[in-house]
């Protein structure tokens, strides 16, 4: 794989597709990891006098243009960061975008509009696609794949746009290749996987094979209702992926006996509204009308114990609604488990990340904190990702 380090950029208009996919809340930036992560390769091109052209996505607009997920906020976070101005493009690959790249200077940074505002960057129709790649690809004379949040994505910033540009990977890219190739092979015994988090139908396509791979998997978040409905346990108004509950069955009729671990008490609440009375109830006894919002203290220390124990893990999926005070307390004491312990950790997905910050636990205590969730699943799952495969390609 070709990084930037093997092509000369000085001058060069270089087309960086990075994932700024940030959550934000109510219009801020409530975590800047991603950002913070894609600033080597956009510093290194800088320094190197190119003309940088940022691309990136923010959450899912539905291919239309809609204020609530302008990338406008995250460029002005980025200048912060990069101390430098960043040109903000009011489209992505239209008059503001063309205008805005033919005004720029050596080591100046352009950032787009969000890609997803329009419907072919993410379009099954390879001509549609096609189309809207031959307009970014337009915009630059490299391209830079640095989003590894996206590369599990055949879409036209990820995919198209590497087929007519020269290309390299991002040190970003680079990084996470190399840290989540040491979870394919060699892999140090015994292996655990902790799912959680609310994408949950995402998730399933992967514990299939995980289930092959891994010696435990340790199930807690909104994934553990599918589990728990299919062993005929009440959910309550817990946030359950009903149509996962077949699959749910299919991966524990799969597993080796013990293999699956499922929460055997959560902490539950009518909702998450502030001050809302919570407590612990046993997991297969939720009540009517409450939610499972985080695994319980006995679960909490049942798994830290498995993980203190273990060679290698890869977590994705936050234990409960983190975000609240009162519901932080498993994935605080999973995470911390994790980075206590000797095994090589790997913590990816974008809340996972977003968690790790906001609990105050240092990135540098992980063996690596991966910057994509779906991506990095389907990278340990041994899967061929669209948007590495290309980069191969002359
Ligand atoms: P990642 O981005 O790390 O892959 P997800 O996007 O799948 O993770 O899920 C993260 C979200 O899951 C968090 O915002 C968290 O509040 C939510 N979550 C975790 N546990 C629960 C639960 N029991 N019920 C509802 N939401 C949950
Ligand atoms: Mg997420």
């Amino acid at each position: 794989m070709k990084t930037i380090d093997d092509f000369a950029a000085e001058g060069l208009r270089v087309l960086v597709r990075a994932d700024l996919n940030v959550p934000l809340d109510g219009g801020r930036v409530a975590d800047d990891g991603r950002i913070l992560a894609s600033l080597p390769t956009l510093a290194a091109l800088k320094a190197r006098g190119a003309k940088v052209i940022v691309c990136a996505h923010l959450g899912r607009p539905g291919g239309k243009p809609d204020p609530r997920y302008s990338l406008a906020p995250v460029a002005a976070r980025l200048a912060a960061l990069l101390g430098e101005k960043v040109e903000f493009a009011a489209d992505t690959a239209g008059p503001s975008a063309r205008a805005a790249v033919a005004a720029m200077r050596p080591g100046g940074v352009v950032t787009l509009e969000n890609l997803r505002f329009d419907a072919a960057e993410t379009s099954k129709d390879d001509a549609q696609r096609g189309a809207f790649a031959d307009r970014l690809a337009g915009l630059g004379d490299l391209y830079v794949s640095d989003g590894f949040g996206a590369v599990h994505r055949k879409h036209a910033s990820v995919y198209d746009v590497a087929l007519r540009l020269p290309h390299a990977a991002g040190y970003l890219v680079r990084a996470e290749v190399a840290a989540l190739s040491r979870l394919t092979a060699d892999i140090r015994r015994p292996y655990l996987v902790v799912l959680g988090g609310a994408k949950v139908t995402d998730k399933f396509g992967a514990f299939g094979s995980l289930l092959g791979a891994a010696d435990r998997i340790l199930v807690g978040g909104a994934m553990a209702f599918p589990f728990l409905a299919a062993l005929g346990h009440p959910t309550g108004t817990s946030l359950l992926a009903a149509d996962q509950v077949d699959a749910a069955a299919a991966c524990l009729d799969k597993a080796a006996p013990g293999q699956i671990e499922l929460p055997s008490d959560l902490v539950v609440a009518a909702g998450i509204a502030p001050r809302t009375p919570y407590r612990v109830v046993a997991a297969d006894a939720i009540p009517a009308g409450q939610m499972g919002l985080d695994i319980g203290p006995q679960t909490a220390a049942r798994f830290a114990a498995a993980l203190g124990e273990a060679g290698t893990v890869f977590w994705n999926g936050p234990m409960g609604v983190f975000e609240r005070d009162p519901y932080a307390a498993g994935t605080r004491a999973v995470a911390s488990a994790m980075t206590d312990g000797t095994a090589f950790t790997v913590a990816g997905g974008g809340d996972t990340g977003a968690a790790i910050h906001a609990l105050g636990l240092a990135e540098e205590a992980f063996g690596h904190v991966s910057t994509g969730g779906g991506a990095s699943l389907e990278f340990i799952e041994g899967k061929t990702l669209p948007g590495l495969a290309v980069l191969d390609a002359p």
